[in-house]
């Protein structure tokens, strides 16, 4: 049997941060993952934006997430001699003169001021964007390649024996007072299957709300130098020229795959916010792994306190995802509590044995 200290079930966002956080700490782990199931991190464009929703709010957290975030990623990419995280402003033109009174106001309060790197109250970047009314530049957003990222890891993971290209099975997991699966004895097990957490026996029960979004890859003349975004975003990619648009939200009961839907969805925002024509070259689709109150959901089944979970990162994943594994691990390692407002316990009444 070979011993190791946590096993991870999935390498999307979730599993990735928590293998990395554990790794650093000098933890043994060994990934399961079959990447061709990703329903969510191999699609998303990987945007980082601390200031969302249709009135622009700081996003929950913000002051602690985005300077953390900051780190891990820069920290991963010196220690991995790579290069997949890419911090740059976003520009979001404002729907209204209106809007644009009301941020003039706003701009001076001390809640978002951090955040700004500039309020155009007259329209900027012209052959880019169309926005009559201005807009507001934000501060601390960026862009991770997610794919690249999860790569850099899973060969990381794959120098150090530490991870496997195949399905968990719940049939092959005994956990009692220790772990079993196969031929490995783990401390604990961490489950950061997305969406896929609800087919286990373990936390079939948890309020997780699969939230279908697509994107479509573009090629046009749009400058690298921020994303741009109001209804939709556009994101640059590693590759020149090539934007990720999106993405779309909708509730179950959908169908998996792109639709015709998704695309003119996306096209018709899209044309309604940058200036160069472009073409679409691929459209994506994947399930985010959403809460009832937008929070993650972090813990230790109610029944057995061995086995774990790592999920619900909704629209968030990246900049969600490094924080809470840092809370994770501190946790696991008997350092501070779990925030209530992410903590599994909030669940515990729809759990029965
Ligand atoms: C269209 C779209 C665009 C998005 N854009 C952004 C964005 O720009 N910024 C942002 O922050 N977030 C974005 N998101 C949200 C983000 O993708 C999610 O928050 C995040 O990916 C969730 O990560 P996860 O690791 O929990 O789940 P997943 O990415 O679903 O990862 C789960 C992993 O578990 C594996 N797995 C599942 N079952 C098994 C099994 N039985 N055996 C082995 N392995 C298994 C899967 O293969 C996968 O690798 C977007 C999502 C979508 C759908």
């Amino acid at each position: 049997m070979r011993k190791i200290d946590y096993l991870i079930i999935g390498q999307g966002l979730a599993g990735s941060a928590i293998a990395w956080t554990l790794l650093r700490r000098g933890k043994s782990v060994m990934v399961i993952d079959e990447p061709s199931h990703n329903l969510a991190s191999a699609v998303a464009a990987g945007m980082i934006n601390p200031i969302t929703g249709r009135i622009m709010t700081k996003t929950w957290l913000a002051d602690d997430i985005f300077p953390f975030l900051h780190s891990f990623y820069s920290g991963a990419e010196s220690a991995t001699k790579s290069k997949f995280f890419h911090p740059t402003s976003l520009y979001r033109p404002f729907l209204s003169s209106e809007e644009n009174h009301q941020w003039q106001r706003k701009i001076k309060s001390e809640e978002v001021t951090r955040f700004i790197r500039a309020l155009h109250t007259f329209p900027a970047y012209e052959d880019q964007v169309l926005n009559p009314w201005g807009g507001i530049e934000i501060e601390h957003a960026g862009f991770i390649n997610v794919v690249q990222w999860m790569k850099i890891l899973r060969d990381e993971l794959i120098r150090n024996d530490s991870y496997r290209n195949e399905r968990y099975d719940d049939d092959n997991l005994v956990a009692n007072e220790s772990i079993t699966y196969q031929d490995l004895s783990a401390h604990k097990i961490i489950f950061c299957n997305g969406t896929s957490v609800l087919d286990t026996k373990w936390f079939h029960w948890v309020p997780l709300k699969p939230l279908k979004g697509e994107t479509l890859l573009i090629k046009t003349g749009l400058s690298r130098d921020r994303i741009f975004s109001r209804g939709v975003f556009v994101v640059p990619t590693d590759e020149e020229g090539i934007f990720t648009a999106g993405s779309t939200y909708v509730h179950p009961p959908f169908t998996d795959g792109p639709t015709q839907t998704g695309q003119e969805d996306i096209s018709r925002k899209l044309k309604a916010l940058i200036r160069p024509s472009f073409d679409i070259i691929h459209q994506g689709w994947g399930i985010r792994p959403t809460t009832p109150d937008r929070r993650p959901i972090l813990g230790a089944h109610p029944a057995n306190k061995k086995v774990l979970i790592f999920n619900g990162l909704g629209t968030k994943g990246v900049s969600l995802a490094p924080y809470f594994a840092h809370q994770l691990a501190d946790w696991l390692e008997g350092n501070g509590d779990l925030m209530t407002e992410v903590n599994i316990n909030r669940f515990k009444p729809l759990y029965s044995e």
